[in-house]
């Protein structure tokens, strides 16, 4: 299974593809269904009411935030309340110029494209999206060497979504030409408690407050987690009980798969750990971190960061990544006084 995770080794963040079914099931199918985000949702609303009042089709979209935080799910929403359909490709799905013109030329007026990872697109079908973003038409090359002409194809009206975790990797020509650029962070535990009681219902797992609560605060601020965490309880709950979710049994979950009371996971530990033992609690460059955890920096840059950054673990800054004193204390690690009091004071 390719999807988003390819990278991640992790137990928590790896999604099985029978999983990826589950998730595709559990797919918020109205806006009501949608919890949190409400700026983007309300911006969203707006701009959608615009284009259909203008009978136009909606201006570019692009969505950015760390993996599995609704941003397919948002697209497939925006596509129901435009009432158009919606086609799903992936940056690294469109190899070629001529895969993006089939798509481009079978879609219908103001239908949706939903391009993934779209900072993974090659630049020659980069650049044929250009055209095809602001003109609405795309240009061929027709035959070789000198007798080779170019032909304009014109396209009908169509709207691209584009989702990146990345979008410092995207060229500027491409983002200056999305008209509604949105980040996606990430959710309070209260707004994942209802997306985990809307799951539970939806899964006939029967869960208390409690629970769904306990659920939420270990679910990295991502739904994606939170449902993994919420099905994988249910399992255990099923091999190791009698299929309800105890107290017992979601600890039980919790140590297998790795997860601390804060939402940590054995890859965000050893991340920090890395950080303090082996580099003195930094400041150290992504590159090393990466290397000294055998992960890749997207991972790192990704997945892995941006938690450890909201959650006041790991802070960002210009000569490298520092281990914050909270993460000292969370790990249960001496802090250094003196080195720490150098570093920050130097
Ligand atoms: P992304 O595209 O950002 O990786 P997805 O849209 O695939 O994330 O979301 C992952 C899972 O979490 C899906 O099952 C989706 O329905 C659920 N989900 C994400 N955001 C929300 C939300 N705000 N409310 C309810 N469910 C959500």
């Amino acid at each position: 299974m390719k999807k988003k995770t390819e990278e991640t080794k992790n137990a928590v963040l790896e999604i099985t593809p029978e999983e990826e079914k589950v998730f595709i099931s559990l797919r918020a199918s109205s806006w009501s269904d949608f919890f949190g985000q409400d700026k983007v949702k309300e911006a969203l609303m707006i701009a959608i009411s615009a284009a259909k009042k203008r009978k136009e089709p909606l201006e570019h979209v692009l969505l950015y935030g760390p993996p599995g935080l609704g941003k397919t799910t948002l697209a497939h929403l925006v596509a129901k309340e435009m009432g158009v359909n919606i086609k799903i490709t992936s940056g690294p799905a469109l190899e070629r110029a001529g895969d993006l013109a089939s798509i481009l030329t079978n879609l219908e007026e103001n239908d949706i494209l939903f391009i993934d990872e779209i900072h993974r697109l090659n630049k020659v079908v980069e650049e044929t999206l250009y055209p095809a973003m602001e003109d609405f038409a795309i240009d061929i090359i027709i035959g070789k060497g000198p007798s080779a002409r170019t032909l304009r194809l014109d396209l009908p009206h169509f709207t691209i979504i584009g989702a990146t975790t990345r979008i410092g990797l995207l060229s500027s020509p491409l983002r200056d030409r999305f008209g509604v650029i949105h980040r996606l962070s990430f959710y309070e535990p209260e707004e994942l408690s209802k997306i985990i009681k809307r799951g539970a219902e939806k899964l006939k797992i029967p869960v208390d407050e409690k629970s769904t609560r306990e659920i939420a605060i270990r679910a990295r601020g991502t739904p994606r987690v939170a449902l993994k965490l919420l099905k994988r309880t249910r399992d255990m709950a099923q091999v190791k009980g009698t299929g309800e979710v105890t107290e017992q049994i979601l600890l039980e979950t919790f140590r297998l798969l790795e997860v601390d009371p804060l939402g940590l996971d054995e890859s965000d530990r050893r991340l920090i750990m890395a950080i303090i033992e082996k580099h003195d609690g930094g400041p150290v460059g992504i590159e090393t971190i990466a290397a000294s955890i055998s992960e890749d920096v997207g991972t790192v840059e990704e997945v892995l960061e941006p938690y450890l950054m909201q959650m006041g673990f790991l802070k960002r800054t210009p000569r490298g990544r520092v281990a914050t004193t909270k993460a000292y204390g969370h790990l249960g690690k001496k802090i250094p006084g003196n080195k720490i009091q150098e570093k920050l004071f130097k």
